[in-house]
């Protein structure tokens, strides 16, 4: 039996609820999508729950699911993820943080934080980097590792024996207040040293940071200096995830560039490629997407392209650019298909919804789209949240990537 290719097409946030300045339709309904719609006719389409009737779902929880694994067991918070998905090596039992670059200033033997994100645009971040790098790469016997995220952005991973993620944070999440200290949340022996490792960073950056040439030049363009590490979110990586290649003997590459996602799609074993143009928000160079993916699978079983747009338009209300979005995904869809139509299972997905009316994600269920030439169609041609009422999936986010693997002909028989 011929084996097909995957691929996975997520619209972050996609689905949507009557718009009223839609004349109560939803994006998906109003968007010219001919790419979506014509799969529809030739596939299935129906609802899913992503993680759970009902329940709203992270962008990472519901990746999680997406990618086959059940969240409610392997879920251990977005720190791993979001240090992965930058670039990190994260070994079981590091400690990953979020950081941010921002402006603090000296007031009686205190440091107060001017801006928690020195301004937003730091150019020169990956610099200030790699001075952190080699200047504060080692704290007690924990070996201390920065990475560059976007903008203001890193990740910063402990590596090192007797760790734990039970401590708070050292930004103090207000402008005005001094620099916080962050304290164990448990009375072990881990916490209290990772909280002291998390002190010492944050002290000994400003120390780094402070004279850092890059900084002066900003001080002197009347820029706030980037001069202090921020640190929050510590997670543990605890469990290693089951790989894509061990549970269905696929290797899978995700396209995209939003940290968090990429940085589940590389715990479940994926290669990541982040296109140029590429930028998680409503500018991005969906092209570009589409070219990539359709590079990747001459090389990949799978290449899964994560949209992120559709995901901020909604949060920020802005209705035209979210309609905007979902034609990229149609544009994506569509450029895979010249290509790889019959050759392939495609999936078109939301990974949760996020309505224009609500500007946060909810637990809907979302429209799920499953086209396959091995696979026999339902009386659906459209695809949107209305007609994936009339369609026949009924499935949970967990259950697509094993449709598509046994529709794929790649499935490995349950028992004898
Ligand atoms: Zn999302
Ligand atoms: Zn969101």
């Amino acid at each position: 039996m011929r084996k097909l290719k995957l691929v996975l097409l997520v619209g972050d946030g996609m689905g949507d609820r009557p718009v009223p300045s839609l004349g109560n339709k939803t994006p998906l309904e109003v968007a010219s999508t001919p790419n979506l719609d014509e799969m529809a006719r030739r596939g299935r389409v129906g609802l899913m729950d992503v993680i759970a009737p009902g329940v709203p779902p992270g962008s990472d929880t519901a990746h999680l699911a997406l990618f086959g694994l059940d969240p409610f067991e392997w879920y251990e918070g977005r720190g791993p993820f979001e240090a992965l998905g930058v670039g990190a090596e994260l070994d079981q039992g590091d400690v990953a943080l979020r950081g941010n670059f921002a402006t603090v200033k000296e007031e009686n033997g205190k440091l107060i934080v001017v801006d928690r994100r020195a301004g937003r645009k730091v150019p020169e971040a990956e610099e200030l980097v790699k001075t952190l790098n080699e200047k504060l790469n080692k704290v007690k016997d924990v070996e201390v590792r920065f990475y560059h995220a976007t903008e203001h952005r890193l990740a910063v991973v402990l590596h090192g024996p007797g760790l734990s993620d039970e401590v708070s944070d050292t930004d103090p999440h207000e402008v005005g207040k001094p620099v916080a200290l962050s304290k164990p949340l448990k009375d072990t022996p881990e916490a209290k040293k990772t909280a002291e490792i998390l002190n010492e960073i944050t002290l000994k950056s400003y120390e780094i940071l402070k004279d850092h040439p890059a900084n002066l030049e900003r001080v002197k363009r009347g820029l706030p200096p980037a001069n202090i590490v921020l640190l929050r979110g510590a997670g543990m990586m605890r469990k290693r995830l089951p790989k894509l290649q061990e549970l269905f003997g696929i290797r899978a590459a995700a396209v995209g560039a939003t940290a968090l996602v990429l940085g589940v799609a590389k715990a479940v074993g994926m290669d990541i490629y982040v296109p140029k143009g590429a930028t998680g928000g409503i500018d991005t160079d969906y092209r570009a997407k589409a070219r990539e993916a359709v590079k990747l699978l001459e090389d990949y079983d799978m290449v899964f392209v994560h949209l992120k747009g559709t995901d901020a338009a909604s949060h920020d209300g802005l209705v035209e650019e979210k309609v905007r979005m979902v034609e990229a995904l149609d544009y994506i869809a569509g450029y895979i298909m010249d290509y790889y139509d019959g050759e392939a299972v495609f999936a078109v997905t939301p990974d949760h919804a996020t309505p224009l009316t609500v500007k946060e994600h909810t637990g809907d269920p979302v429209p799920v789209l499953l086209y396959a030439p091995t696979q026999i169609p339902d009386e659906v041609g459209e695809y949107n949240e209305r007609s994936a009422i009339k369609g026949s999936l009924r499935i949970r986010g967990k259950d697509l990537i094993r449709l598509m693997v046994n529709y794929a002909n790649r499935a490995k028989k349950f028992g004898a």
